[in-house]
């Protein structure tokens, strides 16, 4: 059970470190985790304010050395590309001092270029260090992503099928994922997975952790 504790930037869950440095998005899915529980596990996600980069490092550094972390996963209550500068500080930071321990995931909505229009965000992970993508897809067509996932930008599902499709031309490990919905064509999913050349892996709906 989640509890009224000091919110945490770094979590974890048995050998895999998270860290949730934002809990900004420009969705609202329905199934949003946010909207039924305040964290994960005894982890409370609720941030009272954005983290500093430097707080972000402080948190992680405190943590670094309780487990051998099989991986760092940017992943919390919010979308982590809504802050790619902290996203790729902090990657520069694990690879230069703990590079050869862990793998760096991110787990994403796939707005990554609608968030930070102008800049070449696939690379820039790339460069960071960034070893795979978890792209939530959630939806088999645009009106059902407009439905389901209740984007602020209109163009969202479009731009997330590019997001898939450069990040596999750069030749990074990339899922895409859809949460287990009625609403949603899974098989069709998949097949959007397959033509872009990621992996699908369906996730459970709540109360379920993804
Ligand atoms: S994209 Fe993720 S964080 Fe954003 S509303 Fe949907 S489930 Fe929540």
């Amino acid at each position: 059970m989640a509890t009224k504790k000091k919110p945490s930037v770094a979590y974890w869950l048995e050998n895999t470190l998270y860290l949730n440095i934002t809990n900004r998005c420009h969705n609202n899915c329905y199934f949003c985790l946010r909207n039924f529980r305040d964290g994960i596990g005894s982890f409370n996600l609720k941030l009272n304010k954005e983290p500093a980069i430097s707080e972000v490092l402080t948190e992680l550094q405190e943590v670094l050395n309780l487990k051998n972390w099989r991986e760092i996963v940017f992943c919390g209550f919010g979308e982590p590309l809504e802050r790619l500068d902290c996203v790729l500080e902090v990657s520069n930071w694990i690879k230069r001092n703990h590079g050869k321990m862990t793998a760096l995931r991110i787990d994403t909505n796939g707005q990554g270029f609608l968030l930070n229009r102008g800049r070449n965000v696939i690379n820039e992970l790339k460069t960071a260090g960034i070893d795979k993508l978890s792209v939530s897809l959630n939806a088999h067509d645009k009106k059902t992503y407009m439905e389901v996932c209740r984007p602020s930008f209109e163009n969202a599902f479009e731009s997330i099928l590019e997001f898939v499709e450069k990040a596999k031309e750069e030749a990074l490990d990339v899922e895409v994922t859809a949460v287990t919905i009625p609403e949603v064509d899974l098989k069709k999913v998949g097949e959007i997975a397959e033509k872009l050349g990621a992996r699908f892996r369906t996730r459970a709906y709540i109360p379920g952790f993804w």
